[in-house]
């Protein structure tokens, strides 16, 4: 059963020209290569069939999906809307200045950039926007000269010198930051000094005073707001505030809640577009659309941002673009504001159905779209837990909580979120048969012993009668909530 108000899946509902498209690509695929048109056959047959709470994944609609599969993809279009390197982007200029139109439309921005193929791919479009405003501007205003090929080799080593030497304050990958937030194994944490903030182990909130303090010790360039696995809301009013004092930009990545902003969950001083000066996103997650990225921004750092291609991008994909203009489209409508808020509820649910059976949850609840289960309650990492999950058909991954004693491999959390399962159709009512799933599995789940004796980090011994029963009540639950009805590719 739904809830009352938020309509059953009509998001994938496949109608029937649709669906002779769908299958009408598949046969010339398989013409080709049969099996990668098996692969796309079974892969819609997995999505079916699982239970999806990966707080990052979601379902596009059918015209999103459509949208990708054309010409564009054989089109060139470096440079930007009636700017370009090529001849002949009159069409590709319609698609990319509709999305940049939606976007801007959608989160009250001053600016849009579409390009990005991904999330990592926007944050690093941001990154190089702000150091070419406020590192690369000033030296060339400096030495009198326009662009950086005009600059002497002594100014120009000076240059680089500069702009490798910058700081980033963002928030610590286990209390929810994300691995583009200069950390080491990624790109940005070899650009920049990077320094973090996290949560206060007490709540399990950000602590904005202990924040405000390394702010002002280490008066980062850029100050990173935004996270994966975090279940809070961020007050980005606060972070403004702390970014203004010491002199840095603020910079929101909302990749995860980007859907929450557009669908106006997030509001006031919780809606990142209204407070940062850059803010990036990916366009998959909670907001529904493509596999792909964007930047927005305020038209002081337009100039800047629009480099992005060919500075750190490739090509644009024309296709996905397109892609972006449907989704935006898509999210601009009523719709798509019930089912932000859907969203929220189901999560808020799910944390009350497993509070009530005794899980315990990292920050002790949700107030956005996903929950970090601490599975150390059920004497297991997070691994064993993933794992016994994956087997019960509840998919889900492994996360660190905050100080995690088990590191970033085992891990001691799991993350859970709702994009995926609201957009189809399930509600309140189901999340909380989910979390009787969870826990049902998890407490039929127990570590292995090692040759040692001691108990693995990794083996785990579920109970096969829990599994099965867990794993049929789960497809029974999803019976009820067809995924892309209408559409039969046999
Ligand atoms: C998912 C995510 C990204 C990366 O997105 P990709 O599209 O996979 O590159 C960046 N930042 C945050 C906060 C994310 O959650």
């Amino acid at each position: 059963m739904a809830t009352p108000g938020y309509p059953a899946a009509p998001h994938t509902a496949v109608d029937p020209t649709a669906g002779t498209a769908f299958r009408s690509a598949v046969d010339a695929v398989r013409a080709v290569e049969p099996r990668v048109a098996d692969a796309i056959g079974a892969e819609i047959q997995d999505q079916r069939a699982s239970l999806k709470l990966i707080a990052s994944e979601n379902y596009a609609s059918p015209a999103v999906l459509l949208a990708m599969g054309n010409w564009f993809s054989d089109k060139y279009a470096e440079g930007t809307v009636g700017r370009r390197f090529y001849a002949g982007c009159r069409n590709v200029d319609t698609v990319e200045a509709l999305a940049a139109e939606h976007a801007r439309e959608l989160f009250g921005a001053e600016h849009a950039y579409v390009q990005p193929h991904s999330g990592i791919d926007a944050n690093l479009v941001a990154f190089w926007a702000v150091l070419s405003q406020r590192v690369e501007s000033p030296a060339l205003h400096r030495a009198g000269v326009r662009q950086v090929n005009d600059l002497t080799d002594e100014d120009w080593a000076e240059l680089r010198r500069e702009l490798g030497n910058q700081r980033l304050l963002g928030m610590s990958l286990d209390s929810g930051g994300h691995l583009t937030h200069g950390f080491r194994p990624n790109i940005s944490g070899k650009m920049f000094d990077q320094r973090s903030y996290g949560t206060d182990p007490a709540t399990g909130l950000v602590d904005y005073d202990a924040l405000r303090a390394t702010a002002r010790e280490f008066r980062p360039l850029i100050l990173v707001a935004g996270y994966s696995a975090y279940p809070r809301l961020v007050n980005f009013r606060l972070m403004r505030e702390i970014a203004d004092e010491v002199g840095a930009t603020l910079m929101v990545d909302m990749a995860h809640f980007a859907g929450l902003v557009a669908g106006k969950v997030l509001t006031g001083d919780f809606d990142p577009v209204q407070h940062a000066q850059i803010v990036t996103t990916t366009t998959h997650k909670s907001l529904r659309g493509p596999r792909g990225g964007m930047v927005l921004c305020t038209s002081e750092l337009a100039e800047h941002v629009d480099r992005g291609c060919p500075m750190v991008l490739g090509g644009p994909l024309s296709h996905v673009m397109a892609a972006k203009a449907v989704a935006l489209a898509e999210a601009r409508r009523p719709e798509f504001r019930a089912y932000a808020q859907q969203v929220v509820d189901n999560a808020r649910a799910l944390a009350d159905g497993l509070l009530r059976r005794g899980a315990t949850l990292v920050s002790g609840g949700t107030d956005n779209h996903l929950v970090l289960i601490d599975v150390s309650g059920y004497g297991l990492t997070g691994r064993q837990a993933e794992a016994a999950l994956l087997d019960s058909g509840v998919v889900t991954n492994r996360n660190s909580v905050p100080n995690d004693p088990n590191g970033a491999w085992y891990t001691s959390g799991v993350r859970i979120g709702t994009p995926a399962l609201t957009t189809r159709g399930l509600g309140t009512a189901e999340m909380d048969e989910i979390a009787d799933l969870i826990d049902t599995a998890l407490r039929g789940t127990a570590p292995a012993t090692t040759a040692a004796g001691a108990p693995s980090k990794a083996q785990y011994v579920l109970d096969a009668q829990v599994r099965d029963a867990v794993a049929k009540r789960a497809a029974d639950l999803l019976a009820g909530f067809p995924l892309y009805p209408g559409l039969d590719l046999a």
